[in-house]
């Protein structure tokens, strides 16, 4: 290939997460000359890395439901439920918080799940695709997910598990008795539950990851550990990505920074309200055996998935920006939690803080910037940028080679906030 058809062909993804990873891996695929730019060493610390490794193609029901209005403020006040706020955050959160409540009628619910659906339904098939490449024996495992929840929970219940028989998503209603088949160790506190068991999990997504980013190094795809301060434009519209040590131009970028994509973004001269749902995890070590597949324990909204680190234990969705600490009062709720289902746990590491990415109407932002044809976004994908990532890396690739699709990309473009 010729100088200038390197350049022509050349691509800069900023973000080496499950979003920054899956696309270059596709692009090289295609041809294209890949360099991708993260501060961070991959994998290591980034929200790819310690997410609760749930491959969940049925979740498409979004946050934003009429009921969760009602649910919000007993979920706020109770002592070991899933919700929490940094009080100095709410003053910049308002905008985002407006935007959200004016997505959960039962109209845009609705609209956000058949687009979340349209992915999520083509997100396995795409990781499959990736994994031909790596061995990922012992590491991804096909037992499903439980989610289980009291009595006291089983009205809402009741509209989400319409909605996916509406949608066509397989899930098996569980007996108290069925679930104590599947999982004899959980004490016997629920009522009913549901398998989906088209799930599958990642027994170390932080392992998944490395793989998949040392097969981009061996096909040729470049990594620079560099903090990414700005992105200019050439006099053609070429973008030019900024780093505190060097500049470096490129015929088509990508920003894929995941919840810290919006400083690049309003740079761009884009407005969208993209904000983190704060989440963390803890490790008791030892301890997988207790469990075959991930639950979920829907009363206190958290849940355990079985690791090669020990139970992982996910959960909290604090609404606190990217400045605040690690909030220990989280950790210790997390703890109760998993001992509240397991009391013989006692001691637990690894305390982990992690950012979701979340747009106020739970869709993603894939496609190109409203005012660079050749600046990309894809991020934004919450709760399942980790089952997402193979699918975005497939839909971005496409969209930069300029191929022709049969999806309707249309709801994720940036410019539904314009
Ligand atoms: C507690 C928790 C549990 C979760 N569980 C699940 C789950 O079970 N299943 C699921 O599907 N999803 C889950 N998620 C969501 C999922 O982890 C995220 O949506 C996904 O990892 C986001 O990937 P990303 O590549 O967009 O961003 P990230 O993984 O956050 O990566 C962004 C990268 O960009 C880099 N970066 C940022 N700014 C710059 C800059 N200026 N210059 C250079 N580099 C930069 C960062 O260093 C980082 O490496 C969970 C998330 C959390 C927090």
């Amino acid at each position: 290939m010729d100088q200038d058809a390197k350049q022509r062909s050349s691509v800069g993804v900023v973000g080496a997460g499950i979003q920054g990873i899956c696309i270059a891996l596709n692009l090289i695929k295609k041809g294209f000359d890949v360099t991708i730019i993260d501060r961070d060493e991959p994998g290591k610390s980034s929200a790819s890395y310690g997410n609760a490794g749930h491959f969940s193609p049925y979740a498409s029901l979004p946050l934003n439901r009429p009921d969760i209005l009602i649910d919000v403020p007993a979920m706020l006040l109770s002592s070991n439920g899933p919700l929490a706020l940094k009080w100095n955050y709410v003053p910049k959160m308002i905008p985002w918080f407006l935007k959200f409540i004016k997505n959960c009628t039962t109209k845009k619910m609705k609209y956000t799940a058949k687009y979340m659906h349209q992915i999520l339904d083509l997100a396995l098939p795409a990781y499959d695709e990736l994994f031909q490449d790596i061995d990922v024996s012992g590491l991804v495992e096909n037992k499903g997910i439980i989610y289980f929840w009291t009595d006291r929970d089983l009205k809402s219940r009741e509209l989400e598990i319409n909605l996916r028989k509406e949608l066509g998503i397989e899930q098996k209603l569980l007996s108290p008795h069925e679930i104590h088949d599947l999982e004899p160790h959980i004490r016997k506190i629920y009522h009913g539950g549901v398998l989906y068991p088209s799930a599958r999990h990642a027994r170390n997504p932080g392992k998944i990851f490395l793989k998949l980013f040392e097969l981009f190094l061996k096909r040729g795809g470049k990594f620079k550990k560099e903090n990414v301060l700005k992105i200019d434009f050439s006099t053609n519209d070429k973008p030019i990505i900024k780093t505190n040590l060097s500049s470096y131009e490129f015929a088509k970028a990508v920003i894929a920074c995941g919840a810290f994509s919006k400083k690049l973004t309003d740079q761009a001269n884009e407005k969208i309200p993209l904000d983190t749902e704060r989440g963390y995890h803890i490790h008791f070590k030892g301890h997988d055996h207790l469990l075959s597949r991930p639950v979920i324990f829907l009363n206190r909204g958290f849940g355990i998935t079985p690791m090669e680190q020990g139970l992982r234990v996910v959960g909290t969705v604090e609404f606190g920006g990217l400045n605040n600490p690690l909030n220990k009062k989280r950790i210790a709720n997390l703890a109760n939690n998993a001992k509240y289902l397991f009391p013989e746990l006692s001691e637990y590491c690894d305390e982990w803080l992690g950012f979701r990415p979340t747009l106020p109407d739970f869709l993603p932002v894939m496609g190109p910037s409203k005012n660079h044809k050749n600046l990309f976004y894809s991020f934004g994908h919450h709760h399942l940028g980790w089952t997402l990532g193979a699918i975005s890396g497939k839909i971005i690739s496409g969209m930069i080679a300029e191929e022709k699709t049969n999806l309707d990309l249309s709801p994720y473009s940036s410019l539904r906030f314009s």
